[in-house]
């Protein structure tokens, strides 16, 4: 054990770096451990939109309107504490942000929120997150991290907590000079979710979807915490959005065309032919059922031909005008079925659907009566019938930016064990943490906010734990 830190961070995401500028900022010894040779590591913040949403309000939102919207998000099985701690200072953490050289504000007069990180990205195929602003303001913090006297490793991953007397004292890391151990006062794990982690992923979500998100978020910290008795929780529940199936081959394919606005105006059916969910409750609603549905990797939009000559149209009203499914879905070659009838059209995609034909006259005859909450799944919005021909069908697949569930943490950032207790030395932050989003039942209350606001908790209750060490307490 040839270190030693106050703080180290494993992640330099959004949330561990918050974390290391805010120990320093507090007199602290820094070490990052990133699992990337790149820095900052291409995690999810990197490559992320950064809108700085809460409960997609703004993060200025009067602090118990947060609570509140919270609460009643999750029916109330988010932990309360955490909660509390997130709605108090979530604007902090923008401020703090800012202060650190972030910029935010809105794009253009048609965007929808005045906290999106700038430069925003460009709207093309693909996701071209190099040079956005996550990506500069990433880098800015690793500098800062660095100029005041931090140190960031690259090609570092952390693989096992170092425990002392129940108390984790430091990690052990693969890195290019071999297997090290640093030792540390205390531990952040702010590794992002486990999204990209195959194996945990059928465990307890699914094992058909896109990985959205990062491909290096592979849930390790998640795992060295298990191992000392460390409780999770919302470990099914993950944030995403519906996207054309052939992303899987082709990434041009994600996030633009999003079919978020034909689902809307039309149905979504399993195997069968069965509907999944209300195609009006949104596209991370929809993402999550079809995951959870009983065919998740063979799902399908199915639309009339109103719906498709106006995809431009209503592309225009989520912003996205320029990439709208018709006509990008043909010039990508991607996949998308038309017949002149619904049964032509359930016969012509690959596995028939016997209840299709069926599933489509019951769905029609109610919204003509506006009767639409009488369906199974019930059908919200004001939607018209499939009318007129040609019909295409679009296979749909969940396409996974994060999973919510994770580490259980306090208010505090503290790592509790399955007796709820605070494990001492072991903070967590962002995508790896849970208790904000929810118990068994989860709302989004924005990963961006989660991880900044937590990883400044975390960076916080680091120093005070060190303070109250050289105290003697
Ligand atoms: C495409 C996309 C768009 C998004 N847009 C928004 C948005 O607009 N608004 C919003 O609120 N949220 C958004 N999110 C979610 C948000 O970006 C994330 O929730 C947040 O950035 C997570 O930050 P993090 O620091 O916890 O994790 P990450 O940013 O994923 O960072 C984790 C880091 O840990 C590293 N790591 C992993 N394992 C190890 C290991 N063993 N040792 C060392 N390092 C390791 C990884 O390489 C990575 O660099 C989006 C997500 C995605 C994928």
């Amino acid at each position: 054990m040839t270190h030693s830190f106050d703080v180290l961070v494993i992640g330099s995401g959004v949330a561990g770096l918050s974390a290391a500028r805010r120990a320093q900022q507090l007199g602290g010894s820094v070490l990052v451990l990133e699992k990337a040779w790149d820095l900052p590591g291409f995690g999810n913040s990197r490559q992320s939109g950064a809108i700085f949403v809460a409960a997609d309000a703004p993060p200025t939102t009067p602090p118990d309107v947060l609570y509140r919207r919270m609460m009643e998000r999750t029916d109330g099985t988010a932990r309360p504490d955490v909660v509390r701690a997130w709605a108090d200072n979530v604007a902090r953490a923008l401020r703090f942000q800012v202060a650190e050289g972030a910029v935010y504000g809105t794009r253009g007069a048609s965007d929808e929120s005045p906290y999106r990180l700038q430069p925003p990205q460009p709207q093309a195929l693909g996701r071209p997150w190099r040079g956005a602003g996550p990506d500069v303001f990433l880098t800015r913090l690793v500098d800062r991290v660095r100029v005041a006297s931090g140190t960031v490793i690259a090609g570092a991953r952390a693989r096992r907590l170092l425990v002392e007397g129940g108390r984790v004292v430091g990690v052990e890391a693969s890195t290019a000079d071999g297997v090290q151990r640093f030792r540390a006062r205390s531990v952040v794990m702010a590794d992002g979710g486990f999204q990209a982690n195959r194996e945990l992923m059928a465990r307890h979500v699914t094992t058909d979807y896109l990985l959205d998100g990062s491909p290096l978020d592979t849930g390790d910290c998640l795992q060295m915490a298990l191992e000392f008795g460390a409780r999770t929780a919302s470990m099914d529940v993950f944030y995403g959005h519906c996207r054309h199936r052939d992303a899987l081959h082709n990434p041009r394919l994600s996030p633009h065309p999003a079919p978020a606005a034909a689902i809307e105006a039309s149905l979504a059916v399993d195997a069968h032919g069965r509907r999944i969910a209300d195609e009006a409750a949104g596209t991370t609603v929809m993402a999550v059922a079809i995951a959870r549905s009983t065919t998740p990797g063979d799902c399908w939009l199915v639309l009339d031909d109103i719906t498709w000559t106006g995809t431009a149209a209503r592309g225009a009203r989520r912003n996205v005008a320029e990439l709208p499914l018709n006509p990008v879905l043909e010039q990508e070659g991607a996949t998308v079925v038309v017949a002149d009838s619904i049964e032509e059209l359930a016969v012509r995609i690959p596995a028939p659907m016997e209840a299709l034909a069926v599933t489509v006259t019951i769905y029609n005859r109610a919204v003509e009566r506006r009767a639409g909450h009488e369906l199974t799944p019930p059908r919200t919005g004001s939607p018209a019938p499939l009318a007129r021909a040609p019909y295409r069908a679009i296979p749909l697949i969940a396409g996974v930016y994060f999973t919510m569930g994770g580490v259980l943490v306090n208010g505090r950032a503290q790592v509790l064990d399955e007796r709820e207790r605070p494990i001492p030395g072991l903070l967590a932050a962002g995508g790896t943490m849970a208790g904000l989003m929810g118990g068994p039942r989860a709302g989004y209350a924005g990963g961006w906010g989660e991880a900044s606001t937590f990883g400044l908790l975390a960076g916080e209750s680091a120093m005070a734990a060190a303070r109250a060490e050289d105290a003697g307490d």
